[in-house]
């Protein structure tokens, strides 16, 4: 039976603060099963530049750290690969798996946690609910602010056929640390692009078919903090970290009720076939849908053009005709993506032809 609302999992411990990075080992003690059962740090590999920050990070025992390149969104064979290293090299089930860096990581995390614990590959589990078994004990903590990757029941991931995440109550984080000061070195572009995410994920919440009292409450809060961040100057630099912080996280809660729309499902194809990251896809998207959302993408030339941010043009330009059949087959294989921007009766409005159209002007 289908039942009519979610019960939604949420993640059932968050640590936030300033500094708060630096209380992880009183987290993750308690949790060790046994000496030999080590934590397992996924690191984006961008700290290898920062010395300071990977000797806070609290190692004992057996415990590793594996630095992850981030240079491509995170692939279901990435997440076998990474297993099978950690299977083979440990006689034990590890204690934990620590993910640290952006969505990417996140993603990374939540799902080789689940794939310790869960037979066969990755892209087995690409879908809704296909997970049999919680994963080890996971903690997310996010160094760049947007995705709400953090808080969701998804671990999005490039498979051999499809962009698609690994949906179920089991995918949640078991705890985050939310420490806005990690995010102080994110370049000036990246830093909008994935909060550009966040605030897409307002738009498509707030203006779907799904919304209700509950995602409605958090997406507009989640609204107010992105323009405070990107169209306010007299904020400082860390109210702007805290703040995009807390809207990524209120954000995902939103969507988590809800459902993203035309923006991610078009997104989707640009990340599968062109490689072109999540947050830059969806800026590359937003602007041509007025006819979707008209304020959210008036809204986003306003922040774009406060932040004096590029967005690249013309990238559909040289594409091949079996190239644009396959974005167009992966943005509009996202039904829920779709009925929850135009309702349940969204194919009599969008097709082939329609979805080529957007392409053809990126
Ligand atoms: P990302 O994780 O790919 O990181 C972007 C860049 O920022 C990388 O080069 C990384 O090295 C760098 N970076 C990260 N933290 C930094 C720091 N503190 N200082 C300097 N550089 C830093 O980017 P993202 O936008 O956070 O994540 C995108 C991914 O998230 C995509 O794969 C997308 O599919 C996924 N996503 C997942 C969800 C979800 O709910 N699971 C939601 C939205 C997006
Ligand atoms: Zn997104």
């Amino acid at each position: 039976m289908k039942l009519a609302f979610r019960n939604m999992t949420m993640v059932p411990r968050v640590l936030y603060g300033t500094g708060a990075f630096d209380q992880l080992t009183s987290i993750l003690e308690p949790k060790r099963l046994n000496p030999r059962a080590p934590f397992i740090f996924l690191v984006d590999d961008v700290f290898t530049q920062y010395h300071e920050f990977v000797q806070r990070i609290p190692i004992g025992y057996e415990d590793e750290i594996i630095f992850v390149s981030t240079l491509e969104e995170p692939t279901t064979n990435q997440v076998d690969e990474l297993v099978q290293q950690i299977i083979l090299k440990y006689k034990e089930m590890p204690s934990g798996i620590v993910g640290i860096g952006g969505g990417s990581v996140m993603d990374l995390t939540k799902a080789v946690s689940l794939l310790l614990t869960n037979h066969g590959n990755a892209s087995d589990y690409q879908g809704w609910d296909l997970i049999q078994n919680s994963g080890i004990f996971s903690v997310g903590i996010p160094t760049i602010s947007g995705t709400g990757a953090e808080v969701s029941r998804t671990a999005v991931l490039k498979g051999p056929d499809i962009k698609l995440g690994i949906n179920s109550d089991f995918t949640t984080f078991d705890q985050v640390v939310l420490d806005p000061d990690l995010t102080a070195d994110v370049s000036k572009n990246q830093w909008f692009f994935t909060g550009m995410d966040c605030f897409i994920h307002c738009v498509e919440s707030l203006n779907g078919t799904f919304l209700n009292a509950f995602s409605q409450a958090h997406g507009e809060k989640a609204m107010a903090l992105c323009q405070n961040v990107f169209l306010k100057s007299a904020l400082s630099e860390l109210e702007k970290r805290e703040q995009l912080m807390m809207a990524s996280w209120l954000g995902g809660v939103s969507i988590a009720n809800s459902q993203v729309g035309v923006a991610h499902a078009l997104s989707y194809g640009l990340s599968f076939v062109k490689g072109i990251k999540h947050g830059l896809g969806n800026c590359i998207v937003i602007e041509h849908l007025d006819a979707y959302y008209p304020e959210g993408t008036q809204l986003f030339r306003k922040m774009r053009d406060y932040q004096q941010i590029d967005i690249p043009k013309g990238i559909c330009e040289n594409l091949s005709e079996d190239e644009y059949r396959q974005m167009t087959r992966i943005a509009l294989g996202l039904s829920p993506l779709w009925e929850n921007a135009l309702g349940k009766n969204w194919q009599s409005q969008v097709n082939e032809k329609v979805v080529r159209g957007l392409y053809e002007k990126m």
